[in-house]
């Protein structure tokens, strides 16, 4: 189960709490002194943590909370509140343009998930709106990518737009999107490479495509699992690009959850949707506050 680890950790710091007849300023620090091991443990960011904690502080000391009905509750529902907020409150839906098409890049580094994504993304849209999308697959540094976005766009019945590896990612999304204004299509995704790592020429190759194809979502895709490296991916890609979005990945198999907890606080950015699984079906859309429920236990 995603964020098992943080969850016993925390609820083990909020029984301590509960156990209580009433709760004094010692037993509150307590409690905050077990709730920072835990998230620091969940590898949530140093400065998000600290700023958690403060905040968490600040809202349960004093009479008003401490000598009230139910202290040890209030103090739950203020940590439950603050994970929503440190998260980014509320489930910000994907940007949409006016006219067709909505044009969706994705960007990543190498095996965060990036093509599995685009896939999964136009397969919902597909299904929920009946969107007909297009897909174009502009990584040409690793042929496999081209094969794998073929291969599930055949299978969800989706088509792919590609011109191999000979052609620059530019002109392929120039003639893409030529592609799907004569055939309409109301999404276009475009598959951008990834890299191990950031470096300049794929940020100005991603710059590039970006110029070209004025998309209206930028979302940027990064592994759950690599904690809150994740986080300073996103703040890498946002520095050069216009992120409008992350797709946190491989959520299934975090057990920790500093990424989804660094990610909004350190870029700014919203998480917009979760993968959740291998299947095309296992993304969803990030919502804040049932997350922070669902760490919460
Ligand atoms: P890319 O290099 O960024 O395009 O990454 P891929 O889309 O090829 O994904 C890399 C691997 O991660 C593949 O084996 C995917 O099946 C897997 N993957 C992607 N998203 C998820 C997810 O949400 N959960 C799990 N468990 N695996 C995922």
């Amino acid at each position: 189960m995603a964020f098992e680890n943080l969850t016993e950790r925390l609820s083990k710091a909020m029984k301590n709490l509960t156990g209580r007849g009433r709760v004094s300023e010692e037993d509150l620090r307590a409690t905050m002194r077990e709730i920072r091991l835990a998230l620091l443990e969940a590898d949530v960011n140093y400065d998000t943590v600290k700023k958690f904690v403060a905040n968490v502080r600040e809202k349960a000391s004093g009479a008003d909370i401490l000598e009230g009905l139910n202290p040890a509750q209030q103090v739950v529902k203020i940590v439950n509140d603050e994970l929503t907020i440190t998260m980014g409150e509320e489930a910000v839906p994907l940007n949409k343009s006016p006219k067709i098409p909505t044009i969706i890049m994705m960007a990543g580094l190498q095996g965060a998930g990036k093509t599995t994504t685009v896939a999964k993304l136009a397969y919902k849209l597909k299904k929920e709106e009946n969107a007909r999308p297009l897909l174009i697959a502009a990584d040409v540094y690793r042929p496999a990518a081209i094969d794998q976005l073929e291969i599930l766009g055949r299978d969800l019945e989706i088509p792919v737009f590609q011109l191999g590896t000979a052609v620059n990612p530019r002109e392929i999304v120039r003639q893409g999107l030529a592609k799907a204004a004569e055939n309409k299509n109301d999404y276009v995704f475009i598959d951008t490479a990834g890299r191990l790592q950031i470096d300049d020429v794929l940020m100005q190759e991603l710059k590039d495509v970006a110029e070209i194809a004025q998309p209206d979502e930028i979302l940027l895709t990064v592994d759950a699992m690599t904690g809150q490296n994740a986080a300073e991916t996103a703040k890498g890609f946002s520095a050069a690009l216009d992120l409008t979005g992350v797709v946190l990945t491989k959520l299934d198999g975090d057990t920790r959850g500093g990424a989804a907890l660094s990610i909004r606080d350190v870029t700014g950015k919203p998480i917009k949707f979760v993968g959740q699984g291998e299947k095309p079906t296992d993304l969803d859309v990030f919502y804040p506050d049932r997350m922070a429920s669902r760490i919460l236990g």
